[in-house]
């Protein structure tokens, strides 16, 4: 195959429709049909990346195996199609606006005015291309965050219209997203403020090629008939998307409306053999059909919004399906966990895991949670901050060393057993400045996170700035939490176990980010099995 082909996913209506949950399903289909296919999200806010954005605010921050910190659609990527995605694959208009005004000062524009058209569109379009050109795929898939109409879209729009008129209709096609509200009280589905935003997108000049409605009720075939007619569209590019109630059923549903199909055909690519997806199907049958039940808590200080761990919760998901096992995920906000209110709190739990987190508020709900854990024999996963409370709390009351703590929390602590990373001193600016991606880990045969991996040489990604502090390293092995996992080139400690307890796992690396429906995370899978025990 020559070219590259393209597909844009735009949204209308509002948002929250589920175009990263779309993208990432059309792309499993074209992927299962043979093509080798690559997903990118375009976002329209002025921060370089999300990874100084607050949880709050757009959820969990995803990390790339190279160390970006991305959306977390792009978790979704990487959970539906199995395949890393890189720094490449998240753009944001502060990165866009960062490379120009860079350029600007070099002086590359030779005395032009620098302006939106063309040189924020140039910039984009070549950010566009640029993940093709890292490897080599069929087709590029790029979701374009937000809403049809937005002031701060239009640039990404503009420049999706350029490329359409550069590479010809059959090389780069668009698919917008739209909601088809139904209205219980006449008994209607409305089409409305789908012709309403196909209209914006016109405006702008685009014409989209394929509309997929997201809708609460399967729509007739003269509904769709009446989009398509007034949406210059194609009938049979007019496809549903149903509420369905987990999402790796999206893909099922998109082959049965042809939605693949109907994109291969108007990229002028063949259609291939029809997609098995046996594992997928087998995936979706075991989380349907489990065999056992347990609670777990997630001890979180972001738990008021779930997407803040949407890594953590999706992992649950294929590492119960794996284990035949339905898991309900219990948000305890480490806030409201104390000393004296930990066991009614934490009472019933098959498992206990904590979060990944930063700064002081509700650590010391963590801190009681983990000695919970660890005094009662329950199984326990701390990531990265879980298991620097886990740290913590073993020093304060298995060593008896009154007041230890991280550095990060209190600067002047007597016992520093977590501490900032050498390579951190100097660093004052907090955007990508953390140890970010993948880094290798040594695994100690006899260890509990051995058995999950079933090998001794580990990647797994990181977010941190502080580490286990080494010169506590005997006196915590001597008394029974072992440091079983070491980066083999700084000698960082990345997992921290108690081979006395049923199943006492902290690591400083995210299990979660490389979990996906074809390769749950080993660690997770263990973990349930040791809770089901339980
Ligand atoms: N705040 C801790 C650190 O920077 C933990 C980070 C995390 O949990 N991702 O080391």
């Amino acid at each position: 195959m020559a070219e590259v082909k393209y597909i844009f996913v735009t949204g209308g209506v509002t948002s929250s429709l589920g175009k990263g949950i779309l993208t990432a399903s059309l792309a499993k289909l074209l992927q299962a049909r043979g093509y080798s296919v690559t997903i990118q999200k375009l976002d329209p806010y002025i921060n370089v990346d999300p990874g100084t954005l607050n949880p709050y605010e757009h959820g969990e921050c995803f990390v790339t195996m190279d160390g970006a910190e991305t959306d977390l659609d792009l978790g979704h990527y990487e959970r539906f199609l199995n395949v890393h995605t890189s720094q490449a694959n998240n753009v944001t208009t502060g990165r866009i606006y960062q490379s120009v005004i860079e350029k600007e000062r070099r002086g590359d524009y030779l005395g032009k005015t620098v302006q939106v058209i063309p040189h924020i569109t140039d910039e984009i379009k070549r950010r566009i291309k640029l993940v093709a050109a890292v490897n080599k795929f069929d087709i590029v898939l790029t979701e374009i965050g937000g809403t049809v109409g937005d002031i701060e879209s239009l640039p990404y729009i503009e420049s999706v219209r350029q490329l359409k008129w550069e590479m010809g209709s059959q090389n780069c096609i668009v698919i917008h997203l739209t909601l088809v509200p139904y209205l219980s009280a006449t008994g209607e589905s409305k089409t409305k403020p789908t012709q309403h935003s196909v209209k914006d997108l016109l405006e702008e000049g685009i014409q989209p090629d394929i509309l997929v409605l997201r809708t609460q009720r399967s729509l007739s075939k003269d509904v769709k008939r009446k989009v398509a007619l007034f949406c210059n569209v194609e009938e049979g590019a007019v496809v549903e998307t149903i509420d369905v109630s987990t999402i790796y059923e999206v893909p099922l549903n998109m082959l049965s409306e042809e939605l693949d199909k109907t994109v291969l055909r108007k990229l002028n690519l063949p259609c291939g053999e029809e997609p098995a997806l046996t594992e997928w199907k087998e995936f979706l049958s075991k989380l349907k059909n489990p065999k056992h039940s347990i609670r777990v808590a997630l001890v979180g200080k972001y738990v008021e919004l779930p997407d803040a761990y949407k890594s953590i919760s999706e992992s649950f998901i294929h590492a119960g399906s794996m284990n035949e096992c339905q898991v309900h995920v219990a948000y305890i906000h480490s806030e409201d966990i104390t000393e004296k209110n930990v066991s009614e709190k934490l009472m019933g739990m098959n498992g206990i895991l904590i979060a990944p987190g930063f700064g002081s508020r509700g650590i010391e709900g963590k801190v009681s949670a983990a000695r919970y854990a660890r005094e009662n024999n329950i199984p326990f996963l701390g990531i990265c901050l879980g298991m620097q409370c886990a740290v913590i709390e073993f020093a304060r009351n298995v060593l008896k060393l009154e007041g230890a703590h991280s550095t990060e929390i209190d600067h002047k602590t007597k016992y520093p057993v977590i501490d900032l990373m050498e390579e951190q001193k100097s660093i004052i600016d907090k955007g990508g400045t953390m140890r970010l991606g993948g880094y290798k880990c040594i695994i100690s045969k006899n260890s509990k996170t051995f058995e999950a991996y079933r090998k001794t040489e580990i990647i797994e990604r990181h977010r941190h700035r502080y580490e286990f502090n080494d010169k506590y390293f005997d006196e915590f092995r001597q008394n029974g939490m072992i440091p079983v996992g070491i980066n083999p080139d700084s000698n960082l400690v990345e997992i921290m176990e108690i081979p006395e307890h049923k199943w006492f796992v902290g690591v400083q690396f995210h299990p979660e980010y490389s979990s996906t429906v074809e390769n749950p995370s080993p660690l997770f899978v263990q973990f349930i099995k040791a809770c089901i025990e339980k």
